[in-house]
């Protein structure tokens, strides 16, 4: 597992790198004039207490990012703040008993087979109260400044995914990654088009121009307008993929996913899989190169 560590990144931002059991391996937090952002997943040791920390932000809901807030605010005495919608979802996915088998009818519907979307809710309840996020945070949005960082919303890898921007200087959360194409998925009680969302926010990126970003995983991005045209000529090949993938007999999500992405895989990329071949059909359906039917309690698609 790699080490805990501390790096001074340049702009006065020290990095705060936390293992992870899974996935990448790390996660990155920065710190920058008392203002942390991101907890980790808040399992092991934890180096807050030994930080100056005046304030904690959190850029989305997902467990590495969000899961040690409770922890981090214990340990620092430290409000939080987490976007409107986040804190939403956050409290919906991670707050709520019911959820593994709402997500595990929903991947159903979408034509999972019964013991991939068990294995899924056995493991959510397993994973779930490992994840303290903080309980009523400061909620801000679009526009709200955090000790001199603007708040930008960027949906995509989570419908309320924050970025926070001081003098060129872009805090990413898992917007924009130097090496990994960030997971864009569809999920259950989610916005309907989250593949667009992200398309959007990465048309965003280049617009605004940041001189850096800081990621959640990876190095420093130099040039991020360059790595968003990457990923969305990235979406844009998915997306050829996907719609030369169909045929004219209705198909769920998870039968094309299967050609898409191989078989097998383990449950949980099996299931990240689904969500992203999802968010790809949904944005084909609206841009007219795919149709969505349901009957038969399933959801299909076809050319
Ligand atoms: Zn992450």
């Amino acid at each position: 597992m790699i080490e805990q560590t501390f790096v001074s990144v340049g702009d006065g931002i020290r990095r705060v790198t936390l293992p992870l059991p899974t996935g990448p391996r790390h996660v990155h937090c920065y710190l920058a004039d008392g203002t942390l952002f991101d907890t980790g997943l808040g399992l092991g040791d934890v180096p807050w207490r030994d930080l100056t920390v005046e304030r904690i932000a959190i850029t989305h809901f997902h467990p590495d990012h969000v899961g040690g807030a409770a922890l981090a605010a214990e340990l620092t005495g430290a409000p939080v703040f987490q976007g409107g919608l986040d804190y939403a979802q956050c409290e919906r996915v991670w707050g709520s008993s019911d959820w593994p088998e709402r997500i595990a009818s929903w991947f159903r519907l979408h034509g999972v087979p019964v013991e991939i979307a068990d294995e899924l809710v056995a493991e959510g309840h397993a994973f779930a109260p490992f994840i303290r996020f903080a309980e009523g945070p400061n909620l801000v949005d679009e526009g709200s400044v955090v000790a001199g960082w603007h708040v930008l919303e960027l949906p995509g890898h989570a419908d309320g995914h924050l970025g926070f921007l001081r003098d060129g200087v872009l805090i990413g959360g898992d917007h924009l990654l130097g090496r990994i194409s960030p997971a864009i998925g569809l999920y259950p009680e989610s916005r309907p088009d989250p593949l667009g969302d992200y398309l959007a926010s990465l048309e965003r990126t280049i617009e605004l121009a940041p001189d850096v970003v800081y990621p959640g995983h990876g190095e420093p991005i130099a040039d991020p307008s360059a790595r968003a045209r990457e990923l969305i000529e990235h979406h844009r090949a998915r997306l050829a993929a996907t719609e030369a993938s169909l045929r004219p007999e209705p198909e769920t999500g998870y039968e094309i996913s299967l050609q898409l992405f191989g078989d097998p895989l383990p449950p949980t990329q099996r299931r990240f899989a689904v969500a992203e071949t999802l968010s790809h059909l949904e944005r084909l359906v609206r841009e007219g190169r795919a149709r969505r039917a349901g009957a038969d309690g399933a959801v299909t698609y076809t050319a």
